[in-house]
C-alpha cells in the first residue's frame, strides 16, 4: 500500500502516524489546508509539522496554499454547513489528486482523530473521493486515541492550536469565552450541549462501584477486569457510562460489561459507546460476543449482535451466591450472541 495521509496538524498526526506505523504501513504526510486562518497561526501550525515529520522521520510534502480569500468565497454562503460542504471536501480532493497524479494508491486523513469533526461525513467524503480518482480510502476510527495523541504531542512540545482552523472557529472561541445567555420562555438558562469523548481508563479499579451495577459480584468482575481494556463515555470530564472488553483471541472480543450512570440512563449513552468502540476495533478483530440476560436480548440485537452463539445453562445459578434479578426477571441463564465487526 502506498498511502498518501492528509494531515491537518503535528498533534492530530502523533497517534495517526503510531497506529499505521504499528501496522506497518508507512505514510506519506500530505499538507493542505487552505483552511488555517490568520497566516501566522497558518505559518505556526504547518512548521510545527515540518519539524514533527522530520523529527520521526516520515515523508512529508508540503503544498503551499494559504487561500483565505477563496475559502471564505466558498463558505460565506451557508456557514453552518462549511465543514462538510467545502472544507473538508477541498482537502480530500486536493489529496486525491495528487496521489493520483504521484502514484499513491490510497489516501486517508487525520481528520478521522478528532471528536469535533464529523467523523461519519469523513468517511463518506473520503470513499466518495477516493472512489472518483479510483484509489482506496483508508479508515480508522482514530478517535479512540485522540486525548493519547494530544497528551503525547504536549509532551514533546508541539505547537497546540486553539481552534479547528477558519476565521470562523476562531471567533467561536469568542463565543465560548462569552456566551451569549440564551433563555427560553419559562425563562431559564438553556446550557449549550457539551462535547463528548471516548476515553480509555488506566485506573479500572476506581470504577467498581459503576461496573457493579451491571454484574453484582466483585469476584467475577475481577475475573475479566485486568485482563479487559475499559472505555469511558464522557461529556467534557464527566462520566455517562462504562465498558469493558476482554480479548479472547486474535479475531474475538467480548463485551463483559456496559453501564450508563443513573441519571443518564435511557438516552442511548450505551448505544453511543458501543457504537464507537465496535467502530474502533473493527479494524483489527472480526467478531464480539456479549453474554446476556433474556431481557436484553433486543438490546444487542438492535445493536447488531444478531448471530446466537450459545446458552450456558444455570450460569447465574452456579456463579453468584445470591439470587440476581434483571427487572421482574430471576436470572439464570446466560445467552450468547455476536455481532460481525465487519458487516455494514
Ligand atoms: S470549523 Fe474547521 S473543519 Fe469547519 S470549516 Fe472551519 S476549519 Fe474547516
Amino acid at each position: 500500500m502506498k498511502l498518501l495521509l492528509h494531515t491537518c496538524c503535528a498533534p492530530c498526526s502523533v497517534y495517526c502516524i503510531d497506529e499505521l506505523r504499528s501496522e506497518n504501513i508507512e505514510p506519506t504526510v500530505y499538507w493542505f489546508n487552505p483552511n488555517i486562518h490568520p497566516y501566522m497561526e497558518y505559518k505556526a501550525r504547518r512548521d510545527c509539522l515540518k519539524e514533527y515529520t522530520k523529527s520521526i522521520n516520515v515523508e512529508a510534502i508540503f503544498e503551499e496554499e494559504y487561500g483565505l480569500d477563496e475559502f471564505c468565497k466558498n463558505v460565506v454562503c451557508d456557514l453552518k454547513n462549511r465543514c462538510q460542504n467545502y472544507c473538508y471536501r477541498v482537502r480530500l480532493e486536493q489529496t486525491a489528486k495528487y496521489a493520483k497524479e504521484h502514484g499513491y494508491d490510497t489516501i486517508s486523513t487525520t481528520l478521522l482523530v478528532s471528536p469535533y469533526q464529523k467523523h461519519e461525513i469523513l468517511k463518506e467524503q473520503g470513499e466518495e473521493i477516493a472512489q472518483k480518482y479510483g484509489l482506496n480510502f483508508l479508515y480508522r476510527d482514530f478517535r479512540v486515541g485522540f486525548r493519547e495523541g494530544q497528551a503525547k504531542a504536549r509532551e514533546l512540545g508541539l505547537y497546540m492550536q486553539k481552534y479547528c482552523g477558519c476565521i470562523f472557529s476562531e471567533e467561536m472561541r469568542y463565543y465560548n469565552r462569552n456566551p451569549i445567555q440564551t433563555t427560553n420562555t419559562n425563562g431559564y438558562e438553556i446550557p449549550k450541549e457539551p462535547r463528548m469523548q471516548v476515553k480509555k481508563i488506566e485506573n479500572k479499579e476506581d470504577y467498581i462501584d459503576l461496573l457493579l451495577e451491571a454484574d453484582p459480584s466483585k469476584d467475577m468482575i475481577h475475573k475479566y477486569l485486568n485482563d479487559s481494556d475499559v472505555y469511558a463515555l464522557k461529556k467534557e470530564d464527566e462520566l455517562i457510562s462504562i465498558a469493558v472488553i476482554l480479548h479472547i483471541d486474535r479475531k474475538t472480543l467480548e463485551l463483559k460489561n456496559i453501564v450508563t450512570k443513573e441519571n443518564y440512563r435511557n438516552k442511548g449513552y450505551a448505544k453511543t459507546l458501543l457504537k464507537s468502540l465496535c467502530g474502533n476495533y473493527k479494524q483489527k478483530y472480526d467478531r464480539m460476543l456479549v453474554g446476556t440476560t433474556e431481557n436484553n436480548i433486543p438490546f444487542y440485537v438492535k445493536q447488531g449482535f444478531d448471530k446466537y452463539e450459545k446458552t450456558i445453562k444455570n450460569f447465574f445459578i452456579d456463579n453468584y451466591k445470591e439470587e440476581i434479578k434483571d427487572g421482574e426477571l430471576t436470572c439464570t441463564d446466560l445467552i450468547y450472541y455476536s455481532k460481525d465487526l465487519k458487516k455494514k
